[in-house]
Parts: C-alpha cells; structure tokens; sequence
C-alpha cells in the first residue's frame, strides 16, 4: 500500500514535470467509457461541425467527456425555457471543445447552468447581457438564442458560450494549481507580453473590435482571444500568428485543423 502511494506520488511529480517541460499534459485521460445515447450523438452529428470533424479515438473522448459534464452540472431553464437534451448537449459540448486538450475539463467552478430564451437582465450591471459568468453563485447564465447564434454563425468572431466558458477557465487558473492551470497561467503571460510590442499593437489598431478588449480588462481580451481562435483560425494565425501559437499552446488544441 505504502508503496502504491509512493509510486503514485512519484508519477504525479513525473506528470507536473513533463506538463511544465512539454507545455502539455502528459495524459489528457485514464479511461475513456462513457457513451452517449442515439440521440445524443445524432445531435452532435447534425447540429456540432467540430464533433464531425474528430477522428474516431477523439469522438469517443469527446463522448466520454460530454456524459462527464452533463452528469456534473444543474441545467436549469428561466423565463418560461424548458431545458430540452438539445440544450443540454449543445452547451456540453461547447464547453468540452474548449477544455478538450485540457486534462482537466469540468469547469469545478461552474455547478449550475442558467438558460433564458433570449438577452436576460442583469442585476450585475443592471443591463441586459447575452451571457455571464456568475463566480459567487457558481453559475454560468446563457441566452439560449445567442448561444446558438454563437456557434451557428462560424465566422463572425461572437460566441457567447466560449466566451462565458472561457472565464470560467480562466478564474479557475487563477486559483488553482492543477497542471493546465499552470500551463494556462504561463501561456497567458506570454500573450500579455506580446500586447507590449508595437507592431502587435498597431495590428490591434486596425482591428478595431479587438482593441476594444485588448486594453481594458485581462478576462475580456482572452474571452475573446478564444472566441477568435475557434471563429476565424486561419484569420488569427495570418494576422496574430505568435497570439495564435500562444492561445493554441494554452488550450493545448491539436484538434480538427487548428
Ligand atoms: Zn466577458
């Protein structure tokens, strides 16, 4: 027993040590088991181009991971919604295509799910928003029509469930010690840097949306970073390409032509 735990102990300083050294985990899984039902992959197959795209040993991680999160997580409808499976493995798989080169993938700081049919008022800012991420109430809030324009339109840059999720991401790297936390902290220093260089920041001047976001607040400027990265990555790449290197080595995203 003793030395099971020794040898444990062993492997976990050998993983921190290669996710440090190689910038990805060394294992993203253990075990992958866990399928979806019929119906829940004919969702994916018609409504979730990404999912299509994966090969056969991704799809069943990706399957695997989906049934991981929706038994996770508390979706609950608001303002007359009714929280249907399409709802449900939608959101799941936005949030595991994002974490999907992550070894850890859940969200631990997300419990609750809030769908409202369309723009919800917020009393956070007292404004109407078309997503949130909510820390203290452990809740992420999306307005189902935004959300599926998100991914919907593929190229318009705006995805609201990568966005929100991407905060959650985020804040949890910011408190946590895991081995993706550390490689995401190390991979956003390095975005940041890059916002010191001149010729980085006269290509945000001409991409007027961007600059926006780049120089007002940290979580704003990666929640769009990602929303970039999934929407238009061959764009990114050409225009930002060491951004594009950085976010990409953030995610660990080696999937599906990215
Ligand atoms: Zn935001």
């Amino acid at each position: 027993m003793v030395l099971l735990g020794f040898t444990f102990f062993l492997f976990r300083i050998f993983e921190g040590w290669f996710a440090k050294s190689f910038n990805r985990p060394l294992f993203r899984h253990y075990f992958v088991y866990k399928k979806l039902i019929p119906s829940q992959i004919k969702i994916l197959e018609n409504d979730f181009e990404f999912y299509n795209n994966l090969s056969e040993k991704h799809k069943r991680q990706f399957q695997h991971r989906i049934v991981e999160f929706l038994s996770k997580k508390k979706f609950i409808g608001r303002g007359e919604l009714i929280v249907t499976e399409q709802i449900k493995v939608l959101i799941a798989a936005i949030a595991c295509m994002l974490s999907f080169g992550r070894k850890n993938y859940t969200y631990s700081l997300i419990d609750f799910i809030l769908i409202y049919p369309a723009e919800f008022y917020s009393t956070v800012n007292n404004n109407f928003h078309k997503g949130e991420f909510n820390p203290k109430e452990r809740a992420l809030v999306l307005s189902w029509k935004d959300f599926l324009e998100g991914f919907q339109i593929n190229n318009d840059n705006l995805n609201v469930g990568i966005h929100e999720f991407m905060h959650a991401m985020q804040l949890e790297a910011k408190n946590s010690s895991d081995i993706d936390s550390a490689r995401f902290t190390k991979q956003f220093q390095n975005i940041l840097k890059q916002l010191t260089k001149q010729e980085v920041k006269d290509q945000l001047d001409k991409t007027k949306y961007f600059r926006e976001y780049a120089f007002t607040n940290q979580y704003e400027f990666m929640a769009v970073l990602a929303e970039y990265f999934f929407e238009s990555p061959q764009d990114f790449k050409t225009i930002f390409p060491k951004l594009y290197d950085y976010t990409k080595k953030l995610l660990n995203f080696n999937f599906a032509g990215y």
